[in-house]
């Protein structure tokens, strides 16, 4: 399914640079061409064709003297909910449509420190509400893999251009699995960081208190080295973590024989047999490596969902209030009152879906139900943690699948939402909990859709999560 690039990773791709067997200049423009011959599939909603040309030029010459960074001439795409300066950051939505940021979020500036390539920002859902990649105001984004089937969401755009080769690796972001569901669908590596471990100065507020941006890729090393580059305290963001970073690109491999545990309360009904085959056989080649597998209990696993969506919309609800059609993008046409002119702008800016967060969050927090369903969902989310915080004494990593289906249909799932809901399932938990999550993609199933396992583990501990996936990948044949 991946043609182009013929490289494995930015590891070859920088030494072929180096030794000059490959042109940045003319790799650029191929990732170009590719990206017109692949407009159908509706991955970008703006490519920087002109500046990421003078860009490879420029850094062609700082990898000739040396000077190059570490992901020099590395081609990234960005979720558009992500802030540039001077180009239009969207979030998907009308209401933000021509929006032109003042400053650059962190997570991008510190790729663009280190010589990559930005050619574009990627579709993604209206304000990363969604699953499927069908709710942005800019039209759905299609599978490369098979373009009646939804790419996931809400980073589709990111996941959909990493598979078809429109980039070298893309950001997304993560708030209930929206790096983790597209990856698994699209059939690439996705990694949702820790909570606060990468800054999210100059990121869409969704819902702030589980937002985390994190890497695409469609190899561990790029994954590795990607998180190694945006990871780190920021003093734009109080809640970016001050903690060390390790060079995770640095060493991928781990003798260390881990726990495993793989949660009962994620094998349920709706989990598809061909992704529980896959659990199952990899459970089963884990043991036969030495490693302890183990089955433990996650109770609170049913409350997930439930939990939140009362916290998520909670939280967007109040983000959203932003978006009057006072201070940005787009204001209604129609005269009035001021009043009349915020109704009208937020009336006619957001899209369905928004609108039915921001009510239902609303609700949540007013005066009589804020106890009974906001400080509830509080409490559930504590619970959750302690789970994850008890499965964690026994075991290193938890072994799940990321999603309980392979990609759906387009228009599947688009007209009933709480169906839509159910496809977070398994990645919300990491999300409440603030731990970081990985997607791995482990072969396809009977239709040839791409499956993909998640692996968890402890807060900080993203180096093991890199460690054991690289083991699966370099000794399991799926
Ligand atoms: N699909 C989930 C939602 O709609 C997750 C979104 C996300 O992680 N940004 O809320």
């Amino acid at each position: 399914m991946n043609p182009f690039p013929h490289y494995s990773s930015h590891k070859e791709k920088l030494k072929l640079l180096s030794s000059g067997s490959l042109n940045l200049e003319e790799n650029v423009r191929q990732f170009i061409g590719r990206i017109e011959q692949n407009i159908h599939l509706n991955c970008y909603l703006q490519v920087y064709k002109e500046e990421a040309i003078a860009r490879a030029q420029e850094i062609s010459n700082k990898i000739t003297n040396g000077t190059g960074g570490k992901a020099a001439g590395m081609v990234v795409a960005i979720k558009d909910v992500l802030s540039i300066k001077d180009k239009v950051t969207s979030s998907g939505s009308k209401i933000l449509s021509g929006f032109l940021p003042l400053y650059t979020a962190t997570a991008v500036q510190r790729l663009i420190d280190e010589d990559a390539i930005i050619i574009g920002k990627t579709n993604c859902d209206e304000f990363a509400m969604g699953s499927s990649n069908e709710n942005s105001a800019f039209g759905k984004v299609l599978n490369p893999v098979d373009e009646s089937c939804v790419p996931g969401g809400s980073s589709g755009g990111s996941a959909a251009a990493v598979t078809a080769g429109l980039c070298d690796a893309a950001l997304g972001t993560d708030t209930g699995g929206s790096i983790r569901q597209p990856a698994a669908f699209c059939g690439i590596f996705g990694l949702k960081p820790t909570y606060s471990r990468v800054s999210r100065y100059g990121l869409t507020a969704f819902a702030s208190s589980f937002d985390t941006i994190g890497p695409m890729t469609n190899n561990l090393y790029d994954l590795a080295l990607i998180l190694e580059l945006i990871a780190g305290t920021d003093e734009r963001d109080a809640s970016s973590a001050p903690l060390p970073v390790p060079r995770y690109s640095v060493n991928l491999t781990s003798e260390e024989k881990l726990t495993i545990a793989i949660p009962r309360e994620y094998f349920t009904a709706g989990l598809q047999s061909e992704i529980r085959d896959k659990v199952e056989e990899l459970k089963s080649f884990l043991s036969v490596q030495g490693y302890d597998v183990i089955d433990v209990d996650l109770p609170m696993t049913e409350y997930a969902i439930a939990a939140y969506y009362v916290l998520i919309t909670a939280e967007a609800s109040s983000n959203l209030a932003r978006y009057d059609g006072a201070r940005y993008g787009f204001r209604t046409a129609t005269s009035g009152n001021i009043s009349d002119m915020y109704t009208q702008s937020r009336t006619e800016g957001l899209g369905k879906e928004v609108k039915r967060r921001i009510v239902l969050g609303t609700y949540v927090l007013s005066s009589g139900y804020y106890d009974a369903y906001y400080a509830k969902a509080q409490k559930i989310r504590r619970l959750i943690k302690e789970d994850f915080d008890k499965a964690f004494q026994k075991a290193d990593i938890i072994l799940t699948p990321t999603t309980p289906t392979t990609a759906f249909k387009l228009g599947e799932k688009s007209d009933n939402p709480l169906e839509m809901y159910l496809s977070d399932i398994y990645t919300t938990g990491a999300n409440l909990a603030g731990i970081p999550g990985i997607s791995i993609p482990l072969g396809k199933d009977s239709r040839g859709l791409p499956i993909g396992i998640q692996f968890l583990t402890k807060q900080f501990n993203e180096e093991n999560l890199l460690k054991f996936s690289n083991f699966v990948v370099q000794n399991f044949k799926s």
